[in-house]
């Protein structure tokens, strides 16, 4: 893989929903999922969000679990996604009160196809090495794997003040970033330990230490990675809104992905209000793709536009392609092979337009100021047409169609 480290060894999971297996770990493709954010006792309005997340291309889907109606509605929530066709594995996310849930409601247990358990949040004590050990005996009796996934900001109490006490005892003491690093790691790593003790084997297990600062993250999974072979889950924890929830799980997940770490990814963005939930599985694909570790939907190259450019014609156009681009690809994946590695540039000016045109699968170079108003279009390097007037975006639209057809037509 291009510029790639060697990937990370890890054990394959396996989570499947019938016929349909997602494949976490091992050689396979980093895996992208999502996680819905409605009421999950309202059945209906949870199913239609895993179908949009799906559709978006979220491969596995999480929902929390966390009441006794929440619990009572996963039956139904599978039935009428199988009734829609849509054969995405769910995940339940469980905190405090998970072990109850699981074994009061089996129906749910069997309805999932992974567990998500805290083990930061399954109680203290005596009771939390009790609920643990329930939840993981639900997972073994109904075969299903579970994801470990520890998060800074709900970190075994018991644990940590242990660690501080031995942090007090050393020579030279570590930083609390430092101890809280080490507390992850350890929480995790002897967390699935005991699920092992307790008979869920290496391969039923996911591991995750989330933490929402971009340096945390990079040491905490270049330690387990290090330390074990667990497929790992990787996720900025409360990354944030827009931009900056963008750019902060961007930055972390590329290092550790750059290295080889990370075997399934979910970006935790906080949706704009009235935004669409979809926008995270959108972020987890670009994050791939721009790595070239996997291809989803075709690479639009426009160039960000300057003085030259005066009007917003080629923004609209370059927008208008990479939706309607993203909008094809359902269909276009069931028609067409190698659709995804398409390249259209849609560029502002006669300076770098042909050139970045003559790149790409197909180009267009629109016409800055003062330029004669045409529009050149290259095919596979060579210049075919030049198109003008009104119809310049319908008819280039037209184009790659025609192209996509040609070029990616799928043989038996
Ligand atoms: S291609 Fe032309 S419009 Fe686009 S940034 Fe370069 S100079 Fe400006």
């Amino acid at each position: 893989m291009k510029g790639i480290t060697q990937r990370h060894r890890t054990h394959t999971v396996d989570i499947s929903w019938g016929d349909h297996h997602v494949y976490i770990g091992g050689h396979h493709p980093v895996v992208v999922q999502s996680m819905t954010n409605t009421d999950t006792a309202d059945a209906i309005a949870t199913a239609i969000q895993v179908k949009e997340l799906t559709q978006a291309g979220s491969e596995l889907v999480r929902i929390t679990v966390n009441s006794p109606e929440a619990a009572a509605a996963v039956p139904e929530i599978r039935e009428q996604l199988d009734k829609m066709g849509i054969h995405t594995p769910l995940v339940g996310d469980f905190h405090f009160n998970g072990h109850k849930l699981l074994l009061q409601y089996p129906d749910c247990a069997k309805a999932l196809s992974k567990y998500r358990i805290n083990p930061g949040n399954v109680g203290g004590g005596k009771r939390r090495e009790d609920n643990f050990a329930q939840m993981i005996e639900v997972a073994c009796q109904h075969d299903k794997p579970v994801r470990i996934g520890v998060n800074w900001g709900s970190l075994d109490h018991d644990l940590m003040a242990k660690m501080m006490d031995e942090n007090r005892a050393r020579a030279e003491p570590w930083s609390s970033d430092e101890l809280m690093r080490a507390a992850l790691v350890r929480s995790a790593l002897e967390n699935a330990q005991r699920a092992i003790a307790l008979g869920l084997p290496e391969n039923r297990i996911v591991i995750s230490c989330k933490v929402s600062m971009v340096q945390d993250l990079i040491a905490v999974y270049r330690e387990l990675a290090a330390t074990s072979h667990f497929a790992l889950h990787l996720g900025l924890t409360e990354a944030g809104m827009g931009s900056k929830g963008i750019v902060a799980s961007t930055a972390a997940l590329s290092v550790l992905l750059q290295e080889g770490i990370g075997d399934t990814i979910r970006i935790s963005l906080t949706p704009e209000p009235g935004g669409s939930r979809s926008k995270e599985v959108i972020v987890a694909q670009e994050i791939l793709q721009a790595l070239e570790l996997r291809a989803f939907t075709p690479t639009v190259i426009s160039c960000p536009g300057c003085g030259r450019t005066s009007s917003t014609f080629f923004q609209e156009l370059a927008d208008d392609i990479q939706s309607w681009l993203r909008d094809q690809m359902p269909i276009w994946r069931q028609q067409y092979s190698g659709v995804e590695d398409m390249k259209v540039a849609v560029m502002g000016c006669v300076v770098n337009g042909p050139g970045e045109s003559r790149h790409a699968n197909i180009g267009i170079s629109l016409p800055g100021t003062g330029e004669v108003p045409s529009a050149p279009v290259f095919v596979d390097g060579e210049r075919t047409v030049t198109l003008k007037g009104e119809t310049i975006a319908k008819d280039f639209q037209a184009i790659v169609q025609q192209y996509v057809k040609e070029r990616y037509k799928k043989h038996e």
